[in-house]
C-alpha cells in the first residue's frame, strides 16, 4: 500500500517561515569566475575587499579654491592664488605649502593640498589677476572627502551572497576587480503536467491548451538567477509522471505545475508520496495559489541528496504568484544569495475592494503615478486562469487575510510582478 498524501495547509506567514527555515539549510553548489560585464545579476562568492583607501587622497567635491578656513573668518577676504590643482594632478605638482593668506585654484575630483583644510566654491569668488576675492566663509573640511572616509584599505566592501547590480559592480571596479568569483547558477527542472497541455509549436485540438507555464517559469527562474531546464510535458498518468519527476529530481530544484488540486487526475502528490517524499506544506491560505505544495524527495537511485520540489498550481496566474512567494527564495538560496524580504511598494487604492476574509490575496493590478502620487487599481480578470489580464497588470495588490473591505484612497501594499 502506498502512503496516503498528507494535508498540511498553512497561513501565508507560516508557509513563508517554513521556506525561510529550509532556505537557511541549503548548500549552494560551487563557484566560477566571470568578467565584470557578465556579472550583473550574479551572486558574489568571494567578497570584494578595498585594495586601497577610498578616496585614495583627500578629494575636492567642488570646483573652487583650496583655502585655510581661518582666512575666511571675516568675509569678503582677498587671497593670493599660488597655483592650480587639476583632477589627476601628480603629487609633486601640487602646491603643498599654502600659507595663510594664500589659496590654490582646484577642480572637482582633484587632491586637496595638505596645508588647505577646506574648499570654497568658485561661485563665491571673483578673480582679479592673482588675487581672488572670496565672499563666503567655510568650516574645516567643507567640500573635502578625507582620504579613506568612504572605505579603509583592506575593509570588506561586498559580502558573499550579494546579488550584483550596477552599484555593486561600480564598487568592484573602483577597487580594481575586472573579474569576479560568483556562485554557479542553480539548475532548475521545470515540469508541466496535464493531459490537455500541448507545446507552443503544436496545433492545439479544440479542447487543448498551449503550455504557457513552462515559459513564464523559465523567465522567472532566469530573473531569479537560475538556469531553467524544460522537461517534456507530463501526462496525468502515474508511470510517465513518476519517470519525469525522477528526471527533475536530478537537478538542483524541481518546479512542477498543475496536478496539485483536488481533481481525480491531480496525481503529483500521490506520485511523490509513493516516492516517500517529505512534505512541508500542501496548501497555503492565499489566493491565487492555494494548492501550492512544497517538499523534498530523493530520486529513485537515491544516489543524490534530497532535492527540494514545488508543486505549483496549474492556473497560470497561480503559477507565477506562487513562484514569487515561495519558490524564488529557495532558488535564490540555492544560488548562494543572502536571504532578503519580498520587495514591495505602497500606492493609494483607486477604487474600493471587498473580499471574503481568510485568504491573503495577491490580485493582478496596475500601478501608475510616481512617488507620493502612486495609485493602484485591480485589473478586471476572470480568475487565476486569466493570462491576458495578468499581462495587462504590472503588479499585485496585497490584501491581508483579515480585511473585508479596503476603501478608495487607502494606502495598500503592492508587489511588483516583473522583477
Ligand atoms: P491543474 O492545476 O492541473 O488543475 O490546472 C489548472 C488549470 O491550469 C487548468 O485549466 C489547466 O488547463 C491550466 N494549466 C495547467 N498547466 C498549464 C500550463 N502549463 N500552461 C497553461 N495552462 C495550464
Ligand atoms: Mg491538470
Amino acid at each position: 500500500m502506498s502512503p496516503a498524501p498528507v494535508n498540511i495547509v498553512l497561513s501565508f506567514e507560516d508557509a513563508r517561515r517554513v521556506i525561510e527555515e529550509q532556505a537557511a539549510l541549503v548548500q549552494a553548489s560551487g563557484s566560477e569566475c566571470v568578467d565584470l560585464l557578465a556579472a550583473d545579476g550574479r551572486v558574489l562568492f568571494e567578497p570584494v575587499v578595498a585594495d586601497r583607501h577610498l578616496p585614495p587622497f583627500p578629494r575636492s567635491t567642488r570646483d573652487g579654491y583650496a583655502v585655510c578656513s581661518a582666512d575666511l573668518s571675516q568675509v569678503p577676504a582677498t587671497l593670493e592664488v599660488i597655483g592650480e590643482i587639476r583632477a589627476g594632478e601628480k603629487l609633486d605638482k601640487i602646491p603643498l605649502n599654502i600659507a595663510r593668506g594664500q589659496a590654490a585654484s582646484i577642480m572637482t575630483g582633484a587632491p586637496v593640498a595638505a596645508a588647505a583644510d577646506a574648499v570654497v566654491m568658485v561661485e563665491y569668488s571673483s578673480l582679479h589677476g592673482r588675487q581672488v576675492e572670496i565672499n563666503r566663509s567655510v568650516v574645516t573640511g567643507e567640500n573635502i572627502v578625507a582620504c579613506g572616509a568612504e572605505a579603509r584599505a583592506g575593509s570588506r566592501l561586498l559580502d558573499r551572497g550579494v546579488r550584483l547590480n550596477a552599484a555593486a559592480l561600480a564598487l568592484a571596479t573602483s577597487v580594481g576587480k575586472s573579474t569576479l568569483q560568483v556562485y554557479k547558477r542553480p539548475r532548475v527542472a521545470v515540469l508541466t503536467t496535464g493531459d490537455e497541455i500541448v507545446d507552443v509549436d503544436a496545433t492545439p485540438g479544440p479542447t487543448q491548451i498551449r503550455n504557457s507555464n513552462s515559459y513564464s517559469l523559465a523567465t522567472q527562474v532566469r530573473r531569479a538567477g537560475g538556469e531553467a531546464v524544460l522537461l517534456p510535458v507530463a501526462p496525468d498518468e502515474l508511470i510517465e509522471l513518476r519517470r519525469l519527476i525522477e528526471e527533475g529530481l536530478k537537478l538542483d530544484l524541481l518546479l512542477m505545475t498543475g496536478g496539485v488540486s483536488m481533481g481525480r487526475y491531480d496525481l503529483v502528490e500521490q506520485v511523490l508520496s509513493e516516492m516517500h517524499a517529505e512534505f512541508f506544506f500542501t496548501g497555503a491560505k492565499i489566493q491565487p495559489g492555494r494548492p501550492v505544495v512544497f517538499g523534498r524527495a530523493a530520486g529513485s537511485g537515491g544516489e543524490r541528496p534530497e532535492t527540494y520540489f514545488f508543486g505549483l498550481p496549474g492556473n497560470p496566474v497561480s503559477t507565477m504568484v506562487t513562484f514569487e512567494l515561495f519558490a524564488r527564495p529557495m532558488l535564490e538560496a540555492l544560488g548562494g544569495q543572502a536571504p532578503h524580504q519580498l520587495t514591495f511598494l505602497h500606492a493609494r487604492l483607486k477604487s474600493e475592494i471587498r473580499m471574503k476574509t481568510g485568504l491573503k490575496r495577491f490580485l493582478p493590478a496596475f500601478v501608475s503615478g510616481e512617488f507620493d502620487k502612486a495609485e493602484v487599481e485591480l485589473v478586471a480578470w476572470q480568475g487565476s486562469g486569466d493570462i491576458a489580464a495578468t499581462a495587462r497588470a504590472n503588479c499585485y495588490i496585497v490584501i491581508p487575510a483579515d480585511r473585508e473591505c479596503i476603501l478608495a484612497g487607502e494606502w495598500v501594499a503592492v508587489m511588483k510582478s516583473d522583477s
